[in-house]
C-alpha cells in the first residue's frame, strides 16, 4: 500500500533533534523525501540516517532559521535536490535564550531573574529572532518558491501550548509560540487562494532534549505531568503523528487551525 505522503517532498527545520527528528521519520516512512534543515551536521547524521532506514531519501542543509538569507537558500537547495516542495514543518526553536539542545543548562537559582522587569534585553530578542522571525522567514522562503511553482503545499508551524498559558520567567518564549499561532493564521488565509494550507501544532510537555533540563529533576517531572490528565509526558512521536496528519490529503479541510497534543492540558 501507498504510504500516506508517496512522491511528495518535506522541508523539517529543527530536524536533527526531537520533534524534528520524529517527523522526518515518521514521514519517511510514509513514503515522503526529506530534507533535514539545521545548525549542525553531525546531530542532523542521526535523522538522515533514520529517513534512509525507512527507505528514503534525506538532504541537509545547514541552516540559522534566524538568517533571511539562509532560508532563502534553503528553499532553494531543496527545490534544486528534488524539484519541489510539498510541506514544510517549522520546528526550529529554542526554549530560552541559553538553551543549547542536548546540554542542561540550569536556569538561574532565582527564577525572577526572567521576568520581564528583569531579563536581559538581549535575551527577549534571542527567542524571538528564532522562534517567531525565524519561523516567518521560513514560512515565506517556502510559501514563495509554492507559489511560483504553482504547489498546492502544506505549511506547518510548531507553535506549544505555551502560547495559551502564561508561564513566569518565559515571557519571550510564550509571546513567540502565541506569534506563532497568529501568524498561521494570517498565512492561511493570504495563502488559501493558492491551495496552500498551513496549520500550527501546539504540544503539552514532549520528552526531547528540549525538556531534559526540567524533567531530569524528579519533582519538576511531576508538576509538569500534572498538568496533563492522561498522565504522562508526551513522545516527540506523539507530535509526528499530529503533523503527518496535518501534512496529508486526511486534512485537506483544515487551514488556519492549531492542534494541541497535550495530553488534555485545557480540559479544565
Ligand atoms: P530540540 O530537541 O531542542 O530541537 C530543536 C532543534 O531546533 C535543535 O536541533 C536545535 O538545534 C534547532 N535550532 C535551534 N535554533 C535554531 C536555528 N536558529 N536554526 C536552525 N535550527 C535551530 O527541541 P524540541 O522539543 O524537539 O522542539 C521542537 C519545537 O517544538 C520547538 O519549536 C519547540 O519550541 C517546540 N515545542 C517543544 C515542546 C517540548 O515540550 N519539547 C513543547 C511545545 C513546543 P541546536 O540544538 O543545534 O540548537
Amino acid at each position: 500500500m501507498a504510504g500516506r505522503l508517496e512522491g511528495r517532498v518535506a522541508v523539517i527545520t529543527g530536524g536533527a533533534s526531537g520533534i524534528g527528528r520524529a517527523t522526518a521519520a515518521r514521514f519517511a516512512a510514509e513514503g515522503a523525501r526529506v530534507v533535514i534543515a539545521d545548525l549542525s551536521e553531525a546531530r542532523a547524521q542521526e535523522t538522515l540516517s533514520e529517513v534512509r532506514a525507512a527507505g528514503s531519501e534525506a538532504l541537509f542543509v545547514k541552516t540559522d532559521t534566524s538568517v533571511l538569507a539562509e532560508n532563502e537558500a534553503l528553499a532553494d537547495a531543496a527545490i534544486a535536490a528534488f524539484g519541489t516542495v510539498d510541506i514544510l514543518v517549522a520546528a526550529a526553536g529554542v526554549s530560552n535564550a541559553r538553551y543549547i539542545s542536548g546540554e542542561v543548562v540550569e536556569g538561574p537559582a532565582d527564577r525572577t531573574a526572567g521576568f520581564i522587569i528583569n531579563k536581559p534585553v538581549e535575551y527577549w530578542e534571542k527567542v524571538l529572532a528564532v522562534n517567531l522571525t525565524g519561523v516567518m522567514y521560513t514560512d515565506r522562503a517556502i510559501a514563495r518558491r509554492m507559489v511560483d511553482l504553482g504547489i498546492k503545499g502544506s505549511i506547518i508551524n510548531i507553535s506549544s501550548a505555551a502560547s495559551k498559558v502564561p508561564l513566569p520567567g518565559a515571557a519571550d518564549y510564550c509571546v513567540s509560540k502565541a506569534g506563532v499561532w497568529m501568524l498561521t493564521k494570517v498565512l492561511a488565509v493570504e495563502l488559501a487562494g493558492h491551495g496552500i494550507r498551513v496549520n500550527a501544532i501546539g504540544p503539552g510537555y514532549i520528552d526531547t532534549p528540549m525538556t531534559a533540563g526540567a524533567s531530569g529533576d524528579e519533582a519538576r517531572r511531576r508538576q509538569m505531568v500534572s498538568t496533563m490528565p492522561l498522565g504522562r509526558m508526551g513522545e516527540a512521536e506523539d507530535v509526528a503523528n499530529t503533523a503527518l496528519f496535518l501534512a496529508s490529503d486526511e486534512s485537506s479541510f483544515f487551514t488556519g487551525e492549531i492542534l494541541f497534543p497535550d495530553g488534555g492540558m485545557f480540559t479544565g
